[in-house]
């Protein structure tokens, strides 16, 4: 049987990712203090807290108008960087989606890759720059290449979490090209980068509600 994704599968992604984000604030800010500005767990929960008081408002009955808001929300409460790279991932995610009740499991590959796209777009990170791109990028590839295997859902996110988690991890050696940490240089090498850390919980946060 195909799996199906409902709308309240995404709303439950979306209050799951803000929870995960509240407990992680002080250990993002902690990691944005080493290589950047230590706002990123301000900025995100700020964010997050702002997109569940957005749905808590009204839910959109449709899969992308749901993600879409998320995105708008972002958008005009994060700044910095991840405001617009965060908001283009929900708006990109919204846009393929559509107005519909349901999805399939390919559908959401689809939209992840078409995140991923608009993140790529926007920041210009390529494979290694050290930013959210290299814990999404293997996450999507995961994504598409479980579901290619005849995975289901579950366990096709299931690899994406691992590969989200360990594309994380990956970034501690990495010097930083984009964003803040990169004005350290040499100085990044050793520390975690905080998008990265931060879009391994949404990934987490995907493989416990989606599916
Ligand atoms: P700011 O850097 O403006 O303080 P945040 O601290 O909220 O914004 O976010 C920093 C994170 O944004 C970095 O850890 C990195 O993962 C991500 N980032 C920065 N620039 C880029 C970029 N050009 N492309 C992708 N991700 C980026
Ligand atoms: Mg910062």
């Amino acid at each position: 049987m195909t799996d199906h994704v409902t709308t309240a599968a995404f709303d439950a992604w979306v209050r799951r990712f803000a929870e995960l984000i509240a407990q992680e604030r002080d250990h993002l800010t902690e990691l944005d203090s080493a290589i950047g500005d230590a706002d990123h767990g301000a900025n995100m929960d700020r964010g997050m807290k702002a997109a569940v008081v957005a749905l808590d408002d009204t839910s959109p009955s449709g899969a992308g108008p749901l993600l879409s808001k998320v995105g708008m929300t972002l958008v005009s409460t994060i700044g910095g960087a991840s405001g617009p790279l965060y908001g283009t991932l929900f708006l990109r995610l919204g846009s393929t989606l559509g107005d519909v009740a349901e999805v399939t499991s390919e559908q959401v590959a689809a939209a992840f890759r078409a995140g991923l796209d608009g993140v790529v777009a926007r920041g210009k990170a390529v494979a290694d720059d050290k930013t959210m791109y290299d814990a999404l990028a293997p996450a999507v590839d995961a994504l598409e290449a479980g579901l290619k295997d005849g995975l289901d859902l579950a366990s096709a996110l299931g690899r994406a979490r691992e590969a989200a988690d360990a594309g994380r991890d990956a970034t501690v050696p990495m010097l930083a090209r984009k964003g803040r940490a990169s004005y350290l240089g040499e100085r990044s090498v050793g520390h975690q980068d905080p998008g990265a850390t931060s879009v391994a919980l949404l990934v987490s946060a995907a493989a416990d509600t989606l599916a």
